[in-house]
């Protein structure tokens, strides 16, 4: 079979243009044979209010750069798209690596956009992905099916050092997605660490992929995943697995009793799928949208988008006042000295910050 990005009806539909294809015709870009004009704010705009995934995966482009002058244009157009915005379900995904999130994602994603049609976006945050140097996750080698549906568009991880800088930069293509008509938005996530915390701040619901047999569950217990989890799914259940993920699902249904009602009044299910032989996929979206209508009857789905709305308000507050103190120059200068003087026991973690932090407020006030 021909490969699809080698196929005219691939490149006349740039499908999944998550990532930009120098050969896709932009007639935004085109100005004769080779002069290019840049796009401007309202260029941007108008091209994702219009649905064209080449334009929006420019924009993210754009979200994710670090150029001062990108951001400022990126926040110029978030802001424009931002009244179009939220008329999505926002669904997270979080599973530890090899627990079957891809091969599910792909099962997950064609069976919303068959069941209820509609455009899917596939985003991801993967703050190991700098590391990497290449994301892991949101790959769209690796969901083969949704990779060359008309209606997905997928978008690896940004790759913009801390997690917050990852997880906000996710948060606003999420804004710019559903301002370009995506009304189903994934988020994928490791499910290790902070970066799971960070999925639950931005979805509507949070379904935590999990295997028997591998002493999860109690890790799973530990990590405080019944707290975030909205639905715990157990993935793999096929073959000689079937039995073990029943009484897998046992033991979470046991553990859930030990925590305290959710907020949402949403009592968190557990179920069995198998997302390689696509069993049980039916039910584990009958879950999702049994809780979105449960949550809209009740209001917690907006006051949970409203929390979320708070959250993100601190949380960019914190990543820029740190940004903005460590990208100091004369801040920068003092920092390894000070680090050598900790580290020597010459000065004390506090004084050493103090120092610093005193330092920089005089120079915040010598500025104004
Ligand atoms: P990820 O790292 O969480 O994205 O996991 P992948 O989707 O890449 O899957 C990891 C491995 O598990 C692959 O070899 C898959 O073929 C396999 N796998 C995924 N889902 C299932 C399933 O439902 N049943 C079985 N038996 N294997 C699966």
């Amino acid at each position: 079979m021909e490969h699809p990005e080698n196929s005219q009806e691939y490149r006349g539909l740039t499908v999944n243009s998550g990532v930009e294809k120098p050969s896709i015709v932009n007639p935004y870009l085109q100005r004769g044979r080779f002069a290019r004009r840049r796009l401007t704010a309202a260029d941007y705009v108008e091209g994702i209010l219009r649905g064209d995934v080449t334009i929006l995966g420019q924009a993210v482009t754009l979200v994710e750069s670090t150029n001062p002058q990108h951001q400022a244009m990126a926040q110029e157009v978030i802001e424009k798209c931002l009244p179009h915005s939220g008329k999505s379900i926002r669904i997270g995904i979080s599973g530890v690596p090899g627990a079957g999130k891809s091969t599910s994602i792909d099962e997950f994603g064609m069976h919303v956009l068959e069941r209820s049609g509609g455009r899917l976006a596939v985003l991801a945050i993967d703050p190991s992905s700098e590391k990497t140097k290449g994301s892991i996750l949101g790959d769209k080698t690796r969901m083969e099916k949704l990779s060359v549906h008309p209606d997905s568009f997928i978008r690896p991880s940004p790759s913009a050092g801390s997690l917050g800088g990852v997880a906000r930069k996710t948060r606003e293509t999420i804004i710019l997605c559903e301002a370009a008509g995506f009304d189903k938005i994934f988020v994928e996530t490791v499910g290790v660490g902070q970066s799971e915390t960070a999925c639950h701040s931005m979805v509507d619901f949070f379904l935590v992929i999990q295997l028997a047999n591998t002493g999860d569950e109690l890790q799973g217990i530990k990590r405080g995943i019944m707290e975030m989890a909205d639905g715990i799914v157990i993935n793999k259940c096929d073959g000689d697995n079937v039995e073990a993920c029943h009484l897998a699902a046992r033991q979470f249904r046991n553990a859930l009793h030990l925590f305290p009602a959710p907020e949402s009044g949403w009592t968190p299910k557990v179920l069995c799928y198998s997302g390689f032989y696509g069993l049980g996929i039916r039910e584990v979206w009958d879950m999702v949208y049994e809780y979105i209508d449960f949550v809209r009857a009740n209001g917690y789905f907006q006051h949970r988008r409203a929390e979320q709305a708070k959250f993100w308000m601190y949380e960019t507050i914190n990543e820029q006042l740190r940004n903005n103190f460590y990208n100091n120059p004369a801040i920068a200068a003092l920092l390894s000295d000070a680090e050598r003087s900790v580290l020597d026991g010459r000065k004390t973690s506090f004084a050493a910050a103090n120092a610093l932090l005193d330092t920089y407020f005089d120079l915040m006030r010598q500025q104004h």
